[in-house]
């Protein structure tokens, strides 16, 4: 039996493989409240903690996700908790629910995590599950799981689906590419504000409006609040829904249209819009190239949401599996990927940097030479693993040094981004010019990454490994990781067939006359700029047009 658990920021979910097919566990209540709560001492999980959610707000623990790998404190009663621990304590509570129902405790298990997700929130979700008596033995995309779910790892589904994820507070979007049974997440983008939530507030507005409504006590408000979230989920069946509302010295009447919904969610409906098309865009695609469109969290059940989605990639979203569910089957089955032999390991799982890293660099501010500033070397959402080559110098004549401090983020101003570890390179003090150093960035998605230097003048070369974000790797596993990395240490320049067609391109030119020289010529300053960028999947896109053209002036060259 494979396990997998979706551990969600409003709801978790565990699922197992079993018979050739994934199903969540948990009968007719499969979702698990995130939800953790103290009564008189005891801990409390799941739906009844959520049910205290209100009437102990003080003793109650929610949407603790968000601050996962934080040393933020909940407050339960006189005990304090981080998101980690809190994160434990509903994964335990997962694994006796799978223990009851199936007899089997489970061990392996696969654990989502968003996309977006950095080593040290993905490190501090596989410490949780360790925690709760589990061996995480892969931590999945979450958009990669609900991809596998429909099961677009086959060769047969080969192409690009866009993954929408729209749960209660949280949106998330992501292109997952399928390549020969490689499964990528080419780019991920989304709003951390903005969820199903929302669209309660937002129709909760309108109906305190339109029926002259004006809750003035909590449980006032909450009474409409409920009446909100009863008639969107009644939209969802229905253009129109009604309920009653116990309102003062009588019941109200409500009701709301699909049409007056829509009309009182137009600025969240455009704030769904940007994300899509950030990612589209990130992913380097236009919306004709867009296979599939899966629909993930309760939320994308609104029609609304599908519509909208419809619209902006001209496809139609799949549906059959519940948009609950789909992250946790998907996650189980990836269990039972890594877990069978039976010709699933050749799915390979690639993945993108959820965040860059770069280098501390000085800049020069008047006539001022300032530190501090941030300088990506691998930006976020590149396919790892991934190694990338850039040349520093020295900001004065007679530097002795240069310190390579290493940072994570997207701040402009290395303070406000994570430290990841520093290497300092002694330069030969030459007062006569500045010194350059070459440096080489390794990363994979196990968090290992490498630097390595060398002085240009004098050839010498310093390397470090910083392991802290892999969460523990065996030295084995680093020892394999570090293998595959030192093969894509070699500069896209020097890379064979790189080589290769450069010299095509230089023999193909001497051969050609007029117009087609300035073609040839036009593609080798192509090829050489992309070859700078050092960009893998670019350069053998290119690589691949430009073989094709070759291909044909040869062909007319040979008539
Ligand atoms: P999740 O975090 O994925 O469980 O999503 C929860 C959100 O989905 C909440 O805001 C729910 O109100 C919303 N939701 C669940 N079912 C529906 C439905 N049938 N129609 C509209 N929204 C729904």
């Amino acid at each position: 039996m494979y396990f997998g658990i979706d551990l969600g920021t409003t709801n978790s979910l565990i699922s197992v493989f079993e018979n050739g097919r994934p199903r969540v566990l948990g009968g007719s209540q499969p979702l698990f409240p995130s939800v953790v709560s103290v009564m008189d001492g005891t801990l409390v999980l799941g739906a009844p903690a959520r049910e205290r959610l209100v009437s102990h707000p003080e003793h109650t623990a929610a949407a603790f996700k968000r601050a996962m790998g934080t040393k933020k404190a909940f407050r339960l009663g006189w005990k304090q908790y981080d998101a980690q621990e809190l994160s434990a304590l509903i994964l335990r509570a997962l694994r006796q629910r799978a223990l009851e129902e199936t007899g089997v405790a489970p061990q392996d298990v696969v654990v989502s995590v968003p996309a977006y997700f950095n080593q040290i929130q993905r490190n501090a979700t596989r410490a949780a599950a360790i925690a709760a008596g589990l061996n995480p033995i892969r931590l999945v995309n979450e958009p990669t799981a609900a991809a596998i779910a429909y099961g677009l790892q086959d060769i047969a589904a080969e192409g690009h689906t866009l993954v929408v994820d729209l749960g209660g507070g949280t949106f998330d979007v992501s292109i997952v590419e399928v390549f020969e049974k490689v499964i990528e997440v080419k780019a991920s983008s989304g709003d951390a504000f903005l969820g199903g939530e929302d669209f309660t507030r937002a129709l909760f507005n309108r109906l305190a409006q339109e029926f002259d409504l004006a809750p003035k006590t909590d449980a006032e408000r909450a009474l409409l609040w409920n009446a909100a979230e009863v008639l969107k989920l009644g939209l969802t069946r229905a253009q129109e829904a009604s309920c009653p509302l116990p309102w003062r010295d009588g019941a109200r009447a409500l009701s709301i249209t699909r049409e007056a919904f829509t009309d009182a969610s137009a600025s969240l409906i455009q704030r769904l819009r940007l994300p899509i098309e950030r990612a589209i865009h990130d992913a380097g695609l236009s919306r004709d190239e867009i296979d599939r469109v899966v629909l993930v969290g309760g939320a994308t059940r609104m029609p609304l949401v599908r519509t909208l989605v419809a619209r902006l990639t001209g496809k139609l979203p799949e549906s059959g599996l519940d948009p609950d569910q789909v992250v946790a089957l998907g996650a189980a089955t990836q269990a039972a990927l890594i877990a069978r032999d039976a010709g699933c390991d050749d799915v390979v799982m690639t993945d993108v940097s959820a965040f860059s890293l770069g280098f501390e660099v000085a800049r020069r501010v008047g006539d001022r030479i300032e530190q501090g500033y941030f300088e990506p070397v691998i930006e976020r959402n590149t396919t790892i693993p991934v190694s990338r080559e850039f040349v520093f110098q020295t900001t004065q004549k007679g530097q002795r040094e240069i310190l390579f401090e290493l940072f994570q983020g997207e701040a402009p101003l290395v303070r406000d981004n994570i430290a990841l570890g520093k290497l300092l390179v002694a330069v030969p003090r030459n007062r006569a010019d500045y010194e350059i150093v070459i440096a080489r960035l390794s990363y994979d998605s196990s968090g290992l990454i490498e630097i390595d230097t060398k002085v240009a003048s004098t050839g010498a070369t310093r390397s470090i490994v910083i392991t802290d974000l892999t969460g523990g790797l065996s030295e084995r596993e680093l020892d394999a990781r570090r293998k595959t990395l030192a093969a894509l240490k070699v500069h896209p320049r020097e890379g064979a067939e790189n080589v290769a067609l450069s010299a095509r391109l230089e023999r193909c030119f001497a051969m050609a006359l007029g117009e087609d020289r300035v073609t040839i010529q036009d593609m080798l300053a192509l090829f050489r700029q992309a070859l700078e960028r050092q960009h893998l999947s670019e350069i053998a896109a290119l690589r691949e047009q430009i073989g094709q053209t070759l291909d044909q002036f040869e062909a007319g060259y040979v008539r």
